[in-house]
């Protein structure tokens, strides 16, 4: 008797939409016209740079934003013009990905690890026991998951924390109805390829502070050009700050803008998009045994454009089974419990240029998480059949391990 051979899934898990015709349409005519540069104007023009940032302003309600170079530089960039002195220390979440310590190591900081929760969050009262080691917490909403952000604020606030916001993973998502970067001092966001919208590189840095948007703009390489801007504070604010705030080049160009300008204006019909695959592969994978979804509070506005969930307390072996079996069908999982840092994924103790102390709780989660991006190229039927090759997968390895 011959088997039907299992059915395997042929879709690339890094495969993104193309850029929309307008947006094709905007660059060339950047393209044509030589002005690359966001400070290289024709009289009376606006740039595609300075207008991206006065719209993504509009669209999350902050005061004031800055299109910058990277996401990564964003954070930085931030920390600096809130006031980072060289050595001090940042708390940080432990699970998040390497430009987030990279970022503080970068401005001068040193990273402070807070725990994970099993609904793969910061661990509150981790941040809480630790609230009193720091000025600074760069919050990452890692993988698009919200904590308690109402409980976050207390703590931070009590303790007198300066929060900045890591959204590259919640740019779109809101707690309780507000956006993810507005309840810290500085929101930071990506526009990297692998982020909401897609410009290969970019970042946005989003803040209701005059002071801190000001030397955000100057330290971002605005030579003294910040009249130019469409969202940025009065000019007599950079008159306090110009002299002694350096320039660390990080600019945004008017190609990525003019790109970056209509996804900006998709992004709530991308959200809905995003969503439904989330649900269907959630909805394909719940119940199975052996596997822990990552549980979404009532107050979070998410945007799935990806998903986890947690094998927890299985044995390494068996992990790496499920990841090899799934992959022989074409389904490509991240396992953050790895050894070795892989690709995009590693851990606060393969940073070891920051010192960290073992935590055994968010090692127990860490050693669990299994991620899976959801590119918009997916249709449905391919988010049901992944989460059917992922549920006979693990569902198999777990019977066996019995
Ligand atoms: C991508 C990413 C960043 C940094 O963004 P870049 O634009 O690549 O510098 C920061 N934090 C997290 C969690 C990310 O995934």
């Amino acid at each position: 008797m011959t088997q039907t051979p299992a059915p395997r899934f042929d879709g690339s898990f890094t495969q993104q939409e193309p850029i929309p015709q307008v947006g094709i349409e905007a660059a060339l005519r950047v393209l044509q016209s030589g002005r690359i540069h966001r400070y290289n104007t024709a009289p009376d023009e606006l740039s595609e740079t300075a207008l991206l940032e006065q719209e993504f302003a509009a669209q999350t309600g902050a005061r004031f934003c800055l299109a910058a170079a990277s996401g990564g530089y964003a954070l930085g960039c931030a920390l600096r013009a809130c006031g980072l002195e060289p050595g001090e220390a940042v708390l940080t979440n432990a699970f998040t990905l390497a430009p987030v310590p990279g970022a503080i190591a970068g401005a001068g900081g040193k990273p402070v690890f807070v725990g994970v929760t099993e609904n793969l969050t910061i661990d509150l009262d981790d941040l809480e026991a630790k609230a009193d080691q720091a000025r600074f917490l760069m919050l990452s909403h890692m993988r698009g998951h919200l904590c308690d952000m109402d409980r976050l604020m207390q703590i931070c606030d009590a303790a007198g924390i300066t929060v900045i916001e890591d959204c590259a993973h919640t740019m779109g998502a809101a707690w309780r109805g507000k956006a993810s970067g507005r309840f810290g001092a500085v929101g930071c966001f990506s526009t990297q390829t692998y982020k909401h919208v897609n410009s290969g590189e970019g970042g946005f840095l989003i803040t209701d502070d005059e002071e801190i948007a000001a030397r955000a703009i100057m330290l971002s390489g605005s030579y003294m050009l910040y009249e130019r801007h469409l969202a940025a504070p009065d000019p007599q604010v950079f008159e306090q700050v110009k002299y002694v705030t350096p320039n660390m080049s990080g600019r945004m160009d008017n190609l990525r803008a003019a790109i970056l300008r209509p996804q900006i204006a998709d992004l709530p019909a991308q959200v809905t998009r995003w969503n439904e695959r989330y649900d269907t592969v959630e909805a394909g994978l719940r119940g199975t045994p052996g596997l822990t979804l990552a549980e979404r509070p009532d107050e979070e506005t998410y945007v799935g454009s990806s998903i986890q969930f947690l094998l927890l307390d299985w044995d390494k072996a068996a992990v790496d089974d499920v990841i090899r079996r799934c992959a022989a069908r074409g389904v490509e999982l991240k396992w953050f419990g790895g050894a070795e840092p892989v690709g995009f994924t590693s851990r606060y103790d393969s940073w070891r240029y920051a010192q960290s102390s073992p935590m055994p709780a968010s090692d127990r989660i860490l050693a669990s998480i299994v991620d899976m991006r959801l590119p918009l190229t997916f249709s449905l039927d391919d988010c049901r059949l992944i989460a059917d090759i992922i549920r006979s997968e693990v569902s198999a390895v777990f019977q066996a391990a019995a």
